[in-house]
């Protein structure tokens, strides 16, 4: 077990709804990687208000894997899972076998696995997922055991009618002992898990990537997921992502995002954006950008 005794854990209120941010993986990483044809020096107009908390001196970008545990007066509720421990043939190699302190940062949030009431994940890359199971003498089983697993059917359609061999790794690993586990609750699109959580369609990044809206005494926040991956692409929504399985299709989901929430109160959480990773989407000039 690691120790990690002096984490501290990042929350935000949302009306009556408190959610704590659960830290997997901080990294930087350069913008190849995710980006379809960005360099360090396509950052350089936004570097006034990327640095230091997005971007590093050295232009890389500061992506962190984590989750949101999002408590309602009924629920508790687990969105994304990361990229877990001990994993094998993901396509991000440096995160095979890792041994990370996940556990024990929600732990720090005062949450144990039994806690969980819901585990949603907004799509099933893997690096949402991760965290679904833990190896238990060299079998894969639900990390959060009293959990409802909520899937989206047709995202869980699209990767296992093509499955490349990264996908049938997380397949097997991730979801796969889920359902065997008998703890999926299958839904479709937008849906409801209580009064104050709703699931909001957001396609493009994959078939059936949804996003995450909590609403309580007239605030609103919006969990992104990867349908923005870098607050750059709030004020250039068109640069694509690498990932996206639908680009065209994830750029015009974005804008349409960008454009409702720009100049509200709408908190954006963002589902890889560094501390202080919740933020408002405000105009400037014919552009958008973040405050925080
Ligand atoms: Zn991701």
């Amino acid at each position: 077990m690691n120790q990690n005794p002096k984490v501290s854990i990042q929350r935000f209120a949302v009306g009556d709804i408190s959610v704590a941010k659960i830290v997997d993986v901080v990294e930087p990483t350069s913008p190849r990687f995710l980006f379809v044809d960005k360099t360090r020096s396509d950052f350089d107009p936004h570097l006034d208000w990327l640095q230091p908390n997005f971007i590093t001196d050295k232009k890389l970008m500061l992506l962190s894997i984590h989750s949101f545990v999002v408590q309602t007066r009924h629920h508790t509720i687990l969105v994304d899972t990361c990229v877990g421990n001990h994993k094998e043939g993901l396509s991000f190699p440096q995160w095979n076998g890792r041994q990370g302190d996940y556990l024990t940062n929600l732990a720090a949030a005062g949450l144990a696995p039994e806690d969980i009431d819901f585990v949603f994940c907004t799509h099933m890359h893997l690096d949402h997922t991760g965290w679904n199971t833990r190896l238990d003498n060299g079998r894969w089983v639900p990390t959060f055991v009293k959990a409802t697993y909520l899937f989206d059917r047709g995202e869980w359609e699209a990767w296992r009618d093509h499955p490349g061999s990264s996908e049938q790794s997380v397949l097997a690993q991730n979801i796969n002992p889920i359902i065997e586990a008998n703890q999926v609750h299958w839904v479709s699109g937008a849906w409801e898990i209580d009064d104050a959580i709703r699931l909001l369609p957001t396609p493009g990044h994959t078939p059936g990537h949804c996003s995450v809206e909590l609403t309580s005494r007239g605030q609103r926040a919006i969990i992104t997921g990867d349908m923005m991956i870098h607050p750059v692409q709030i004020a250039e929504p068109d640069w694509q992502q690498i990932g996206d399985f639908d680009k065209s299709m994830a750029t015009a989901t974005r804008k349409r995002c960008i454009d409702q929430v720009c100049d509200s109160d709408v908190l954006i959480l963002g589902t890889h954006f560094n501390t202080p990773t919740a933020v408002r989407v405000v105009s400037e000039g014919a552009a958008c950008r973040i405050r925080f």
